[in-house]
């Protein structure tokens, strides 16, 4: 690990000063966001050098994660993975990638470690728990969690990975499971510039366009809205013919019409992002009532959801 060091004097160099407390409100994240959006959005193409020599570590194998890491260790990345239900890396251990034991072992062995987890309990946990991720950070390294979160529980985790020495990133995506297998995902990435500098080659592998939005936070907001508005919109085949017609339109409808329900996001993933939205809106004193409906129809869709899980477990059969 030690000739490591030598090759990242600049970008992942000495020890990073501990991070300010935000004052901005998330009103002006929202407006700071949607400058820097318009401003620093770049494509696959703008990407210099590939860092191939950067060990990559790679938290949660779920519907997006074993993609997303699937496409680094395709491109030639040296990647090590770690997952919760560890049988889920025995696929990408087959193609290539070596097997962390805990977070924290992850994140010793690499220099930049990527977490792609299911919701703030998940991404507190992996990277704060005991045996997380935290436990192998130093000066040096990186940890840049895509999952989608709250920004207060971005803010958290990256006051712990700064405290440290290490840089942090959040980018969480906008896209699904195909997107994510055809290396087609949106980043919204926030936080230290110098490690999203280094990432770029990786996120480019993993997506089709990044926009780097500056301060830790504004990515989750931005992510969160953007779940928001797609929680609302249900009446595919209705819109899908009109002039708000749009790219989710045309992913989700065909496989609604033809009654193909396997899950790309699962449902409880939309749920917790539309209640990160009234809990942003809340803070932020917006009347959101169309989110807010849509969230109590996703609320009794999640209960019934799991009152069959309940009855088929009660009957012996577990399948879920
Ligand atoms: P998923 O298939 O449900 O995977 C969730 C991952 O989180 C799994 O690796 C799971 O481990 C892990 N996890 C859950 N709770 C944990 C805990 N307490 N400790 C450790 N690991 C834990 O979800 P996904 O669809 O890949 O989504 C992942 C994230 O991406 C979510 O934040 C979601 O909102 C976001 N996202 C999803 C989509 C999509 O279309 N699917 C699109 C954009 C963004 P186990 O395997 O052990 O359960």
């Amino acid at each position: 690990m030690a000739a490591m060091f030598s090759l990242r004097t600049n970008f992942l160099g000495g020890p990073s000063p501990r991070l300010k407390p935000t004052i901005a409100t998330t009103a002006t994240t929202l407006s700071t966001v949607r400058a820097l959006a318009s401003s620093s959005s770049s494509s696959p193409s703008q990407a210099s050098g590939s860092n191939q020599h950067l060990k990559l570590g790679f938290l949660g194998l779920g519907i997006m994660g074993t993609a997303m890491a699937r496409n680094l260790v395709k491109a030639g990345y040296d990647v090590t993975v770690w997952n919760r239900s560890a049988s889920k890396c025995e696929a990408l251990v087959s193609e290539g990638a070596r097997r962390g034991s805990t977070p924290k072992n992850v994140t010793e062995m690499c220099d930049v470690t990527f977490a792609m987890l299911a919701d703030p309990v998940a991404a507190l946990e992996v990277a704060l728990g005991s045996d997380g991720a935290l436990g192998g950070l130093g000066p040096g390294k990186g940890y840049v969690d895509v999952s989608t979160v709250d920004a207060g529980t971005t803010k958290t985790v990256c006051e712990a990975v700064k405290s440290s020495g290490s840089l942090f990133l959040e980018a969480p995506v906008s896209g699904s499971k195909k997107p994510a297998e055809e290396g087609k995902l949106i980043f919204l990435a926030a936080g230290d510039k110098e490690l999203y500098d280094t990432v770029v080659p990786m996120l480019d592998v993993m997506g089709k366009s990044r926009f780097y939005l500056g301060a830790p936070g504004n990515g989750a907001a931005m992510k969160i809205v953007v779940n928001m508005i797609m929680g609302r919109e249900c009446d595919f085949q209705v819109l899908s013919q009109g002039a708000i017609n749009n790219p989710m339109f045309s992913l989700k409808g065909p496989t609604m019409l033809a009654r193909n329900y396997t899950p790309a996001f699962p449902l409880k993933h939309q749920q917790k992002d539309l209640r990160l939205a009234l809990d942003m809106s809340d803070k932020l004193l917006q009347n959101i009532p169309i989110a807010a409906a849509a969230n109590e129809v996703y609320k009794v869709a999640k209960e019934y959801l799991l009152g069959k899980a309940r009855m088929i477990i009660r009957n012996g059969i577990h399948l879920i």
